[in-house]
């Protein structure tokens, strides 16, 4: 195994990696605990956010634009790129390439050592997770605290997150005080503020000793060579601002190409993440402030894999509000680990199956109802059925060749079965008999597979239609 790899996989816990989704039952990759609640929650605010949004009569307008200009950025990546790099640099920010997340953690860590770093805080980045970062510092013996609350609570259960917006969305009230009283030696307590006022009061001390502040990126700005970031707790302001160096972390992707695009991209992704009008806090950073330093990793790790596929590079455009994992009835039912990486549900299914590979990820395609509530809720426009649909014919192309001819056969047969009157009439009857026969049989032979084996075959139904209704006619007579 690569380090790379190795460091993907340690990210993973202990649970299986997307490849295993339908080597267990859903039930055992599922966070523990209420799962009925993660549901329900995710549910919730799928509802909160749908009715916001339905309020909003430019809505559509909204989405149509920001996809337009999702797909223009996604188009001109290399000139956008470029541009940027160039804007920013200028006011004092290196910019720094990574192809990979193992070469993105050894530019982190070069820079760490080279301003003696030994304490860090971290705001949201989802990169930093794919790069599976903090292992890789702290194998460095440098110390990374999440400032996130849901990541800073995720990170003291050493667990990952189940959500992109809110990585700790399995754990209740109850688990958090339990985790705080042990692990940070406080009093149990179960009321939201006072669990609040104690994430508080342990994350200032960090932030005061802090020598490097780490954030994500939602936005880069090309032609003025901004970063913006947007968060509802502040913990981003202080990790980027409080410590002497700040280093962030974006993929390629979060490149747009102009200052006037971001109002449109604020008001989706406030109402489609959390249901705000706005989030709470807006940073918009131009270069690095008089006496500190500021550097800039950009990720690929995979992402020119989706840029190179038509069919999939509008993925690229996500924002990653969560909005389509609410919405979705998979999600709902197993949660984000199931998926086995960083990026759970639908979008996540794409994006990991483009980033990891068909051979690590190419049963996530597969881990969808296409029901499309997805893409309807998407604030991009993100047409992920299709792109799933997609993927799943590239992995059954792409695999070996017993897979490809099975299923190949298999279709090849139902179109024969199918393709007239009587070859469907006697499909069905033989229909019948196997299944009356498969009764005596120890085993279903249809129950082989791992997914058929935790279902119930339907059985088949008495005497077709058509022969229920000769008999009829025949009786009259
Ligand atoms: S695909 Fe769309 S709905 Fe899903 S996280 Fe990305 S932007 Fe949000």
């Amino acid at each position: 195994m690569s380090s790379t790899n190795e460091q993907q996989t340690r990210s993973h816990g202990k649970r299986h990696c997307g490849a295993e989704f339908f080597k267990a039952k859903t039930a055992e990759l599922a966070e523990p605990g209420d799962h009925q609640a993660l549901g329900e929650s995710a549910a919730r605010s799928a509802k909160k956010v749908n009715e916001l949004s339905a309020q909003i009569p430019g809505w559509q307008d909204w989405r149509e634009a920001a996809a337009a200009v999702k797909l223009y950025a996604i188009s001109n990546l290399d000139k956008l790129l470029v541009e940027f790099e160039k804007n920013i640099s200028a006011r004092g920010v290196e910019v720094l390439y990574a192809k990979d997340a193992e070469e993105a953690n050894r530019l982190v860590i070069d820079i760490a050592k080279k301003h003696n770093v030994k304490n860090i805080v971290k705001s949201k980045t989802m990169v930093s997770e794919e790069m599976a970062l903090n292992h890789a510092l702290a194998d460095e013996g440098i110390r990374a605290v999440e400032t996130d609350l849901g990541e800073y609570l995720v990170q003291l259960a050493d667990e990952r997150p189940s959500h992109i917006v809110t990585p700790a969305i399995h754990l209740s009230a109850d688990d958090c005080g339990k985790l705080f009283a042990d692990k940070l030696d406080e009093p149990y307590t179960a009321e939201h503020q006072k669990l609040t006022d104690i994430a508080r009061r342990h994350l200032r001390e960090e932030y005061i000793q802090a020598d490097m502040g780490i954030s994500g990126v939602n936005f880069a700005i090309a032609d003025t060579g901004t970063i913006a970031i947007i968060e509802n707790e502040g913990n981003a302001g202080l990790s980027t601002s409080a410590p002497s160096v700040h280093l962030a972390l974006m993929g390629i992707e979060k490149i747009i190409p102009s200052i006037e695009y971001l109002p449109v991209f604020f008001h989706l992704l406030g109402r489609s993440g959390t249901g705000q009008k706005l989030t709470t806090y807006t940073h918009l950073i131009h270069g690095a402030s008089p006496g500190r330093k500021m550097y800039l990793v950009i990720l690929d790790n995979g992402r020119t894999n989706d840029l190179a596929d038509p069919a999939t590079r509008t993925s690229l455009g996500c924002l990653r509000c969560g909005a389509c994992l609410n919405n979705c009835p998979v999600y709902q039912r197993v949660g984000g680990w199931a998926y086995g990486w960083v990026y759970p549900g639908p979008i996540g299914s794409i994006i990991t199956t483009q980033l990891l590979g068909m051979e690590k990820a190419g049963k996530l395609p597969f881990a969808s109802s296409l029901c499309g509530a997805c893409s309807e809720a998407c604030p991009v426009k993100i047409d992920i059925p299709h792109q799933l649909v997609h993927l799943r014919k590239r992995v059954v192309n792409e695999s070996g060749s017993f897979a490809k001819m099975a299923e190949g056969l298999m279709w090849k047969g139902w179109a024969f079965a199918m393709g007239g009157p009587l070859r469907y009439r006697l499909t069905m009857k033989a229909v019948r008999i196997g299944s009356s026969l498969a009764k005596f049989l120890p085993w279903h032979p249809l129950q082989m597979g791992a997914w058929t084996r935790g279902r119930e075959i339907p059985k088949a139904s008495g005497p077709a239609f058509r022969d229920r209704w000769k008999k009829t006619q025949t009786k009259q007579k």
